[in-house]
């Protein structure tokens, strides 16, 4: 059986930290899906569309990964690919206190599907969306902390 993870999240915008997760992953997984949340409950600086085209470009040459959006449960949205793996990143203490919440109730409701962390690397601690946001709201250049294909201009 294939080992399909689902690697969701707002990515809003992608960062060298996300690309890092998924390229790491790509060593466990067959194929990884990078599911673009559009129900988040934080506001979004960019639209489904431009997160999702830029998430494509950056792996256009990378068969294994997929570029989808989805709504609703993340373990319905897996169930509905046949992935039995969800993938997070984790870079803080902050992060592991917020996903072992999410990932433990995760697991309640579906004990088939595994939650898969996989640590910032040190360079990548401190890049989050909400600061690259911060920064493009003020005029500031974030482009060295994401993925080239990410034309934030
Ligand atoms: P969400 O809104 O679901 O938190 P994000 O786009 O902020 O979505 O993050 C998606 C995943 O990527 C989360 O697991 C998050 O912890 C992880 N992540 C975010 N930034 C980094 C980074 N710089 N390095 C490694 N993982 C990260």
């Amino acid at each position: 059986m294939k080992r399909i993870a689902v690697f969701p999240g707002s990515f809003d915008p992608f960062t060298l930290g996300h690309e890092s997760i998924v390229r790491r992953a790509l060593d466990l997984f067959d194929e990884i899906i990078i599911a673009v949340g559009k129900n988040s409950t934080k506001a979004n600086l960019f639209t489904v569309e431009q997160r999702s085209n830029w998430i494509k470009a950056v792996f256009a040459n990378e068969p294994r990964v997929k570029v989808e959006w989805y709504e609703g449960l993340t373990i319905t949205y897996c169930k509905s690919q046949n992935a039995r793996y969800i993938l997070r990143g984790l870079r803080t203490s902050a992060d592991f206190g917020f996903e072992r919440g999410i990932a433990q109730v995760n697991k309640a409701m579906d004990n088939s599907i595994e939650t898969i962390f996989i640590l910032a690397l040190p360079e990548h601690s401190a890049i989050s969306s909400t600061i690259i946001r911060d920064i493009i709201k003020n005029g500031g250049n974030a482009a060295p902390f994401v993925p080239k294909e990410v034309n934030l201009k």
